[in-house]
């Protein structure tokens, strides 16, 4: 349990939709409060969520005090400490140091599946209750409580957390719109595969000896590759960007051949790389594009939405998951907050509430952040590469990593009401020092495709 806990939820019961990053940590901050807490997720295992996830500072300082997962999650990682970028026909043309730690706790680059079963077992531990398999269908609120439906039972509680994704069931009753995202145009080729089938290729072979773990990105007009890999998993990772029409599936058997001629004529050394990549394990994951989400609490203020569901983030905005554990230790101090200000039970309606408006401007810039680099690897400026190399860096920034939720959360919980309830001005912290937030669209940014812009399109740099 927390050291900081004064006064408990107990009396307080939570329904979470989805077992994802955004659900089971919303789940682990309640219950770690003293709330009784159910899950319901779709999936029936979760072990097989595949790839990488990369938590920063700003992630794993929200996981330190869950029992040992975090310690396990950074025993299996790999510290990147350098990532490499270069053009697609591998010439080398940046090598951005990367920070391991950040004010003391980890950058985490680490297998997605073996975290979320570190989270599911300290979630159990707690005596949450997950329930695998259970798709929910509905969700519904009154006045005072609100529920979701699972197959032809209804399940009540005081309030839901909807933690179910990009392509969140929730969201429509919440936003009372229906989810149009629009077409990307774009997949990504994924796969994370053992680095022992790099052997006796002596191209690619210093990949799998390496006793450092290596990240290289190579970028192209309108595509671009990864390769990361883990040295204490023996693993690796390649994916690849790349244009592709189709509707939204994540589950779609990738073809080798197919990714080979995509990157036809690029460096040898991806091409080795992807010519060994293990047939079945290769995914082609289609994807569409989703406007920042303006309204993330139901109507009566019992249900709301976090992670994914809230603020689809690109991959490249590196910071999908690390907002959903900042959403999580955000409502849950603010639970806590709430019931020591009332000594009865916390008020979930303006909770939900100020858990919105403290988190949807800096959000709103992580999704952007996402888009920014994206273009600028699609749409590459080498006037201002030959000026700076640094114009292609990752952005690593200190508004984003050494952000504080709980704290941030605690410090600003009564200005917050008070400009909800009264008026009165509230300005976010949780941005780059002097920031101006500015709504967006995906159609604004997709004006700017397949050209140069000009500096002013770019808010996150740092
Ligand atoms: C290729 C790629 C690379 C990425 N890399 C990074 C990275 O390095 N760092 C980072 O921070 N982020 C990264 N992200 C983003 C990150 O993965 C997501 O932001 C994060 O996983 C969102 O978590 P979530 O829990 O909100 O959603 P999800 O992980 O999608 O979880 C939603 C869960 O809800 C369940 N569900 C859905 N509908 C229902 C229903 N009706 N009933 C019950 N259960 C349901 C689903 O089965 C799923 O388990 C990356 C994303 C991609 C695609």
């Amino acid at each position: 349990m927390r050291d900081d806990q004064s006064l408990s939820i107990k009396g307080l019961h939570a329904i979470i939709i989805g077992a994802g990053f955004g659900g089971l940590s919303s789940a682990i901050e309640l219950a770690r409060l003293g709330a009784t807490v159910q899950v319901f997720e779709s999936s029936t295992d979760l072990s097989k969520q595949g790839d990488v996830i990369r938590f920063e500072a700003n992630a794993s300082r929200v996981m330190q005090p869950w029992g040992n997962v975090l310690d396990e999650a950074v025993r299996a990682a790999s510290p990147l400490d350098n990532l490499t970028i270069l053009d697609k026909g591998g010439r080398v043309f940046l090598e951005q140091p990367l920070e391991t730690v950040f004010e003391g706790y980890p950058n985490v680059y680490v297998n997605r599946g073996h975290v979320q079963r570190l989270m599911l077992d300290y979630a159990v531990s707690l005596g949450i209750e997950v329930n695998l398999g259970a798709r929910v269908t509905r969700v519904f609120e009154t006045d005072v409580s609100a529920g979701v439906q699972i197959d032809d039972k209804l399940h009540e509680a005081d309030c839901v957390i909807a933690g179910d994704g990009v392509r969140s069931t929730a969201r429509a009753l919440v936003t009372g719109l229906t989810d149009r995202p629009k077409k990307s145009g774009y997949a990504i080729y994924r796969t994370w595969f053992p680095l022992e089938v790099l052997r006796g290729d002596s191209v690619v072979e210093g990949i799998a000896k390496s006793k450092r773990p290596i990240c290289k990105i190579w970028i192209a007009p309108e595509a671009h590759a990864i390769l990361t890999t883990n040295v204490n998993m023996q693993a690796g990772t390649c994916f690849l960007t790349h244009k592709a029409d189709m509707h939204e599936d994540w589950n779609q058997r990738g073809n080798i051949q197919d990714m080979l001629a995509d990157v036809e004529g690029w460096d040898p050394e991806l091409l080795h790389i992807i010519q060994h990549i293990p047939p079945d394990s290769l995914i082609d994951f289609k994807m569409l594009w989703r406007d920042p989400v303006k309204k993330w609490v139901s109507e009566k203020g019992r249900i709301c939405l976090v992670g994914d569901a809230a603020h689809p983030h690109l991959p490249t905005a590196g910071t999908g998951a690390a907002q959903a554990f900042e959403d999580a230790a955000t409502i849950g101090t603010l639970m806590q907050k709430s019931m020591e200000k009332s000594g009865n039970a916390p008020d979930i309606p303006v909770v939900f509430g100020a858990y919105e408006r403290l988190r949807y401007e800096r959000t709103s810039l992580t999704q952007r952040m996402g888009w920014e680099t994206r273009h600028i690897w699609h749409q590459t400026d080498w006037d201002a590469v030959a000026k700076d190399p640094n114009y292609l860096k990752m952005p690593q920034p200190a508004w984003l990593l050494g952000h504080d939720a709980r704290n941030y959360a605690k410090e600003n919980f009564e200005a917050v009401i008070h400009h909800l309830q009264e008026g009165t001005p509230f300005t976010s912290k949780n941005v780059p020092e002097g920031h101006v937030h500015e709504e967006w669209t995906v159609e604004m940014l997709l004006a700017n495709e397949g050209q140069v812009v000009d500096e002013n399109f770019y808010k996150v740099r740092d």
